[in-house]
């Protein structure tokens, strides 16, 4: 349930409801809105509980959550979140529109040192780059991992770009804390509870992909074990499913797009490369999304798409890129967003 506070509540009061609800076996999760607090009140909910909540002087109303994801649904934190990226004051969420773009896989540094210039001169906030790269074969190129990591790091430090990686381990959550700006949880993972549960002591950004057969509420469940956890820096990367359509690697689920923002609060990204797996179709679909109200974008770019070593098929050029990028800034300015 969610219990909302009276503007004058104190701190005070917001600490005394809290502890006597943490005695009773709930675990409280606060958001702070601009006029009120908001309590989520997790656990499974005693009788008469609501009652006794709605007599406190300071509490307005107790609303019950019918919905299973009770942290990530829009009740519990009514303005959209904005989730702050890295230490320079960007942000996600709010009126910026974030680029994220770079190659599928940090192939070397002298590699994408070149791609992370071309890239944040053309606009982009973010540089992606998979360190550890979880493949359908086995036989197909893993990632440099901790090289990878390494390298990442050195061009952050050359460009001033942020940097978004994929973490597939738990155990690699720590090491990926202290290297990168945004940890990204692969379609793959997006159900691996064990890693969601790490990502969720942490306190860095996580761009949750949708997984590739996941409903929407069963991706907003795993946001749901992250942030339950503690982490309310989370951030939906819708990523294209499966369907009977054959022509597209994925089907690009825009509607998602909507569909969450009314749901939840969360900040959502569309990643229209692995979601159709093909470079002419990319720029279309980033153009639709920033149109449906995604707050960012994940793109592949390679400045030889024919050599890369992942992923070269749906990799814009740098000319495509710089195309694009002039594209969405007027469809940005159409929807009232900055980019
Ligand atoms: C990626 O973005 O590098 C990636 C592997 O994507 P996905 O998990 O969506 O397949
Ligand atoms: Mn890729």
């Amino acid at each position: 349930m969610i219990v909302v506070m009276k503007p004058e509540t104190t701190e005070k009061d917001i600490a005394e409801i809290s502890e006597r609800l943490e005695k009773q076996g709930y675990s409280i999760h606060r958001s702070t809105g601009e006029n009120r607090t908001i309590l989520g009140v997790l656990g499974h909910p005693r009788e008469g509980v609501a009652e006794h909540l709605e007599a406190v002087p300071v509490v307005e109303k107790v609303i019950p959550i019918s919905k299973p994801f009770k942290l990530a649904c829009r009740e519990f934190h009514p303005q959209d979140s904005i989730v702050p990226l890295g230490d320079s004051g960007l942000t996600i969420g709010g009126e910026e529109i974030v680029i994220m773009a770079g190659p599928c896989a940090v192939e070397g540094r002298d590699n994408l040192l070149e791609i992370a210039r071309i890239v944040g001169e053309e606009g982009a906030q973010v540089l992606r780059g998979g360190a550890f790269k979880p493949r359908t074969s086995p036989y197909s190129f893993q990632g440099m991992q901790k090289e990878g990591l390494k390298i990442l790091n050195e061009v952050r430090e050359a460009t001033g770009l942020l940097i978004i990686t994929e973490v597939v381990d738990p155990f690699n959550v720590g090491v990926l804390e202290e290297n990168v700006d945004i940890l990204q949880v692969g379609t793959r993972n997006m159900q691996n509870f064990y890693l969601l549960q790490e990502l969720g002591k942490i306190n860095k950004p996580v761009l949750l992909k949708r997984g590739m057969s996941a409903t929407i509420e069963e991706w907003l469940m795993a946001a749901e074990y992250i942030m339950s956890n503690g982490n309310k820096n989370v951030i939906l990367c819708e990523r294209g499913i499966r369907t009977f359509e054959t022509y597209t690697r994925n089907t690009l689920d825009l509607s998602a797009v909507p569909v969450l923002k009314e749901l939840s609060h969360l900040p959502v990204v569309v990643d229209p490369s692995h979601g159709t797996g093909r470079r002419q179709t990319v720029p279309a679909m980033s153009k639709a999304a920033i149109a449906a109200g995604a707050d960012g974008l994940l793109v592949e770019v390679h400045q030889r798409p024919e050599e890369a070593f992942s992923d070269g098929h749906q990799s814009l050029t740098p000319e495509n890129f710089s195309g694009m990028m002039k594209e969405l800034k007027e469809v940005a300015a159409c929807v009232g967003r900055k980019l």
